[in-house]
């Protein structure tokens, strides 16, 4: 029997419930509340992080001043100082990082570390592994933005017949979304959760059983999911999805809405605690920035106005003082709209979170110079009805796209693709494409299990340079 883990799983659902329910009230503030709010959550998190953090101590003490905190004056922090400094940011001394990187690595089922804490490690496309100790406080808030993700797709608690909830999702027991699972899995709502890895006849055969209401996965497993809906193996009758992590094409939805019949909804949720999710407008994700404070910067780390595409956001977590998160740069590229939304929620809207892992790739222009072409100009790829799914390498100025063709695809899938490839970089004004398509059985996938559909060659402006 594990009686402390047991209450403390319920205490952390009905307090995560709680403050769901505080969230839902602010979501229409008028943009001055929510921003004296962000303020004074940021004063008490940096107050807390100067007076127990030898690290930020040490950062800190020489640029605060005595009145509020002005965020953009404090120094940003990448994720290998983070993990460099580890046993100094935290706020507990009794956490080290060696020790909870080891721990992680044997666990075996869902635990909290020393009784209190909740741990987890991020693989992150960006190579080195992220570790990330909540508290009791930013746990709750991670569970009450979970139950606000779930309410604005329309999942409320329901008795007695419980809703019936599939999440597909990390392997590990250290991931973010397996410990949500397991604390959201307290009785309110019915969860199966499946492995990303889980072979495909067996992932069919335990939804058919479990008979979901509501199903999220990645949309590279939605999409396999749904060939499988199409082929009358899977037999789900959903009243709502979502997807998350990965790219999803406009193809990728229209795909989606044809097998399932329901709009999937694009879910946001980093391990660093910026999380949002679309309303049912579907027009951009509204990110949660009562919980969350996210800067969007340039390449430069410079502000970047509404309207433009940023290369990476800075993420301050209001709620977490045990390891406080204070302007954390996250690889993610976003555009945040400038009009508020039509919904009335005054929480601002990310247009799409770009190139998450995609890359945007640089491609020599017709009469000199670059042209950019976007991730998902690639969905063309999954318009043709033989592809399963497809990943594109960049080497240079050559594009290899890797296919994985469904069984019955016909021998001229391959030439196909690459004339349809061909077409659209021409369009973009890309000089003499070279595209090569290559018919694989499976995709490499990250650590984490996402799938990256565009991968850029780094050295490809020096290859592009040499080759003149
Ligand atoms: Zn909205």
């Amino acid at each position: 029997m594990r009686i402390g883990y047991h209450r403390r799983r319920l205490a952390d659902f009905l307090g995560g419930m709680r403050l769901s329910r505080e969230l839902i009230r602010r979501e229409r503030w008028p943009r001055g509340r929510l921003r004296r709010h962000q303020q004074e959550r940021l004063d008490a998190l940096v107050g807390y992080a100067v007076e127990h953090s030898p690290f930020y101590r040490e950062r800190l003490s020489g640029v605060l001043g005595s009145g509020p905190v002005e965020l953009s004056s404090l120094p940003v922090m990448d994720r290998a100082r983070m993990m460099d400094h580890y046993d100094e940011l935290v706020t507990d001394s009794r956490l080290r990082r060696d020790e909870l990187l080891a721990w992680i690595e044997r666990l075996k089922r869902d635990e909290f570390y020393l009784g209190e804490y909740r741990a987890m490690t991020t693989s992150g496309s960006s190579g080195r592994k992220g570790l990330f100790v909540y508290d009791e406080v930013g746990w709750r808030a991670i569970v009450a933005m979970f139950l606000r993700q779930s309410a604005w797709m329309g999942v409320k608690p329901r008795l007695p017949r419980r809703f019936r909830m599939a999440l597909i999702g990390g392997v590990a027991p250290s991931h973010m979304s397996r410990q949500g699972s397991a604390t959201l899995g307290v009785g309110v709502h019915r969860f199966l959760g499946l492995p990303l890895t889980l072979p495909i006849d067996r992932m069919v055969k335990a939804l058919n059983r479990f008979r979901p209401e509501f199903l999220n996965a990645y949309p590279s497993v939605a999409m396999r999911l749904a060939e499988e809906q199409l082929a009358g193996r899977l037999r789900l009758s959903l009243t709502m999805m979502s997807t998350s992590s990965e790219l999803r094409t406009p193809e990728m939805t229209e795909r989606l809405v044809e097998a399932f019949g329901v709009r999937p909804f694009n879910l946001y949720a980093t391990t660093e605690g910026l999380w949002g999710v679309e309303c049912e407008r579907h027009e951009g994700i509204h990110l949660f920035e009562d919980t969350a404070l996210f800067e969007n910067v340039d390449a430069e780390g410079k502000p970047v106005p509404a309207g433009e595409p940023g290369a990476r956001l800075l993420v301050s977590f209001l709620h977490n003082l045990v390891q406080p998160i204070i302007r954390l740069e996250l690889a993610d590229s976003v555009t945040i709209e400038s009009e508020p939304c039509a919904c009335g929620r005054t929480l601002v809207r990310a247009r799409a979170i770009e190139g998450r892992s995609d890359d945007v790739l640089r491609l020599p222009a017709r009469g000199g110079g670059e042209v950019a072409v976007h991730p998902t100009e690639f969905g063309i790829m999954t318009r043709d009805r033989e592809v399963r799914e497809f990943q594109v390498l960049q080497e240079g100025p050559r594009l290899r796209i890797l296919v994985v063709p469904r069984p019955a695809a016909s021998g001229e899938l391959a030439a196909r693709l690459r004339d349809a490839a061909s077409r659209r970089l021409a369009e973009l004004g890309v000089e003499e494409p070279r595209v090569a398509v290559e018919r694989r059985d499976g995709l490499a996938r990250s650590a984490g299990g996402k799938l990256q559909l565009v991968v850029a060659d780094p050295a490809a402006r020096q290859a592009h340079v040499d080759l003149q």
